[in-house]
Parts: structure tokens; C-alpha cells; sequence
């Protein structure tokens, strides 16, 4: 095989052949051409009229010990079909990059894995060209018509620059992906999105699920009015524990009158607490004896903590039953006379659309908590993002389906 034969199955590019290769220093410069001789526009036309041409370098992978280098001519063409001058589609390149898509595939897989700074050592380049890479892959993406066919959502908040300031984050419950990042949070922010979406596409949304946070319940309201607002489960719970947290506060500690043999007061106050926050299923013999001596002589406690369970159950009874279960329980919690449980049964009556809404589309906001996780993550590798437009933009790359696929099949 000659050497030029060997480095097109190298590079492997489509419609390409190599015409001839030089080393200098420590670059490897392959010359090549296309084997069309019709120009393609990026918009995807044919075209035969030739404006202008230019040579043109592309950097691409390293051949072992040699930074490789694309040089070919790119011709511009005046084209019908978008009516714009443009430089022509190459196979081995995205429009405009400065790089092969092979080096371009890779650096985005690594820079969702590992930190900038040591991407750009990897691939012998610098940081601030990873960066600019990173931009343009997701600007790319963004200009793709990407709102269409949402219709269920979730948003939350994350925090950035230690917790001094917000980011407004919308995903896709259908596909799980990130559609919307906004800085700040407030109703004018997740308005943002709304607008963004137009008309058809507001009216296509049906549900959206959020925390308690009234700010986006009242952007919801404004811009979707229909679509049922979803509170998640686990905030409810969580509501539901404080309130048990505060009953056993005022119920003074020191009268606890629990004893477990073998154990100090003060352990067995530990216990205690930890019996009545964890969930009854999970409960060992010494915790259910706990709870068993807490209904005889602490039976306000105790109803408390029955209150919390009865709460839990809302989750787990089958929707058709929730309404009543959660009527009966807001109820109980009223007649209570535990302040925690009544004011925590107002307010439930207050979100109670919302609660029944996400049991009954089986919402909960898991998705964006999960993807708030994935967003901490990129933070502390970044340790700390100086610029939010990077932060932004990584935000897209790692979840908002922007497929990154390293140019070798792996296994
Ligand atoms: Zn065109």
C-alpha cells in the first residue's frame, strides 16, 4: 500500500483522497482534496458556482508522536439555496471549526468527564480553545429547533458562586434533557423559557413540576394557565418530617419518659429521634419497641408520627384513592390540636391541585434534582465556574442531549 493509501484509511474521510504529507518540527501536514467536483453549501445544496477559495488547516487527532494537521483548499460558494456566500461543507470538519470533527467528538466526550485544563493538556491545546469549542458545539445545538414536542417539564434552582447566586433550570421529563438554563430565579426568568417556546408550544405544555417555591408556580400560572402544576412528592414528605421535628421539640426531650435497656438517656434520646424520622418499614425491633412504648406513654407524639407515616402512604395507595387519603389526612391534622400538623394541614389544603396532580401524572421533580447534582459536579471540577456563560454552555454539553461520541467505536 502507498503511504498516501495508508494515511486515507487513517483519516478515513469521506470523498476526500490524500494528495501528500509533510513533517515539520513536530507536525505532521496532510495535504488532501476533495474528490467531487461540485461545491456543497452547510445548508446542503449542489452548487457549481465557485466564488472564491482559500487554503485552510484543520487540526485533528495526534498520530502518535505527531500533531496532525488538514490543510486543503475551501472554496466559498455564492449559493441558490440560502442565497448567502459561504465557505463550503467539508466531510472532516463542522462548518466554520478550526478543527476535525474527530478532534472536536473527542474533546467534547473528555470535557463532560474531566476538567478543562486537563483536556486541553491531553489534546496539546489550550484552554481557552476547548472553551471555544465547547461554545460552539452548544450553540449549535441551541439553534436547532429544539422546543418543539415538550410537554411535560420540571424547574428548579441551582446555585452557583457558593450559593450567592441562581441559575433557573428547565428539562424534558420525556427526555430527560435540559432545554432552558436562565440566570437568576424569578418569575421573569422561567417567563423567559415560556416566551421562547411561543404560542403553539405553550399551549402543547401540560404539565410542569416544581418545589414549593411560589415563584414558579406563579410564572406557571401566567404563561401556561392549563397545564397542571405538579409539587413533588418529596418535598411534601419533607414538610411532613419538620412538622414531626417541632412536635417532638415542644414535647421536651428531658420528659421523655423511653427507656431501652442498656442504653444512657442520652442515647436513647437519639434513638428515639432516629425512629421517628425513619421510615416505619425500614424500623429494627428496637426502633418498632420505641415507637410501641411511644404510643403508651406519649400519645401525642405518637400521633404525630402516625400523622407523618399516614402522609408517606399518600405515595403509595393507588391514585384513584389519593384524593380521599389526602382529605381524611388534612382532617385529621386539623382536629390534631398539634400546631405543626395544623399548620402544616392549611397548608396542604392550600397545595393540595398540585399534590394530587403529580401523584396523578406520576411527577416528581427527580429529574431536575438529578440533574442539579450533575450541574454541582461540573462546578467542583471547574472548582468553581469564574465565567457563567461556561457554566451555561457546559450545563448544555453534560445534559441537554448533545450527543458526543468518540470517533473510534468502543466496545
Ligand atoms: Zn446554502
Amino acid at each position: 500500500m502507498r503511504a498516501a493509501a495508508v494515511l486515507n484509511r487513517l483519516l478515513g474521510f469521506k470523498g476526500t483522497v490524500v494528495d501528500d504529507v509533510d513533517f515539520t518540527g513536530t507536525e505532521m501536514i496532510v495535504r488532501v482534496r476533495l474528490r467531487a467536483a461540485y461545491l456543497v453549501c452547510p445548508c446542503g445544496k449542489r452548487s457549481q458556482a465557485r466564488y472564491d477559495s482559500s487554503r485552510r488547516r484543520w487540526r485533528h487527532v495526534d498520530f502518535g508522536r505527531w500533531r496532525v494537521l488538514i490543510e486543503a483548499e475551501i472554496r466559498r460558494v455564492d449559493c441558490a439555496g440560502c442565497g448567502r456566500v459561504r465557505s463550503e461543507w467539508m466531510p472532516w470538519a463542522r462548518p466554520a471549526a478550526r478543527h476535525t470533527r474527530d478532534f472536536e467528538d473527542m474533546a467534547a466526550w473528555l470535557v463532560k468527564r474531566m476538567s478543562k485544563s486537563a483536556v486541553a493538556h491531553l489534546l496539546g491545546t489550550t484552554w481557552e480553545t476547548v472553551d471555544a469549542l465547547v461554545a460552539r458545539l452548544v450553540n449549535e445545538h441551541l439553534d436547532t429547533p429544539r422546543l418543539d414536542g415538550i410537554y411535560r417539564i420540571g424547574v428548579d434552582e441551582i446555585a452557583y458562586r457558593k450559593g450567592r447566586k441562581f441559575l433557573t433550570v428547565v428539562a424534558d421529563h420525556d427526555t430527560g434533557r435540559v432545554v432552558f438554563v436562565g440566570e437568576g430565579r424569578c418569575q421573569h426568568v422561567f417567563g423567559e423559557f415560556f416566551e421562547a417556546l411561543g404560542a403553539a408550544g405553550r399551549a402543547r405544555i401540560e404539565a410542569v413540576s416544581m418545589d414549593m417555591t411560589p415563584i414558579y408556580r406563579k410564572a406557571t400560572i401566567k404563561h401556561v394557565p392549563h397545564a397542571a402544576i405538579c409539587l413533588d412528592p418529596f418535598h411534601v414528605i419533607k414538610w411532613a418530617g419538620e412538622a414531626l421535628d417541632l412536635a417532638y421539640q415542644t414535647s421536651r426531650e428531658q420528659d421523655v419518659k423511653i427507656s431501652v435497656d442498656g442504653l444512657t438517656h442520652a442515647a436513647t434520646l437519639q434513638k428515639v429521634r432516629g425512629a421517628l424520622r425513619q421510615p416505619a418499614e425500614k424500623h429494627d425491633p428496637l426502633r418498632a419497641a420505641i415507637i410501641e412504648q411511644l404510643r403508651r406513654r406519649h400519645p401525642r407524639l405518637y400521633r404525630a408520627w402516625r400523622l407523618k407515616e399516614d402522609l408517606r402512604l399518600l405515595y403509595q395507595l393507588p391514585a384513584d384513592q389519593a384524593a380521599e387519603h389526602l382529605r381524611r389526612w388534612i382532617n385529621r391534622a386539623r382536629r390534631s390540636t398539634i400546631a405543626a400538623f395544623v399548620t402544616l394541614a392549611r397548608r396542604l389544603r392550600r397545595h393540595r391541585d398540585g399534590i394530587l396532580n403529580a401523584i396523578h401524572l406520576q411527577l416528581s421533580n427527580s429529574l431536575v434534582e438529578g440533574i442539579n447534582a450533575g450541574i454541582r459536579l461540573i462546578q467542583r471540577r471547574a472548582h468553581g465556574y469564574a465565567d457563567l456563560d461556561n457554566l451555561i454552555e457546559m450545563i448544555h454539553l453534560c445534559h441537554g442531549g448533545i450527543s458526543t461520541e468518540l470517533p473510534t467505536p468502543t466496545p
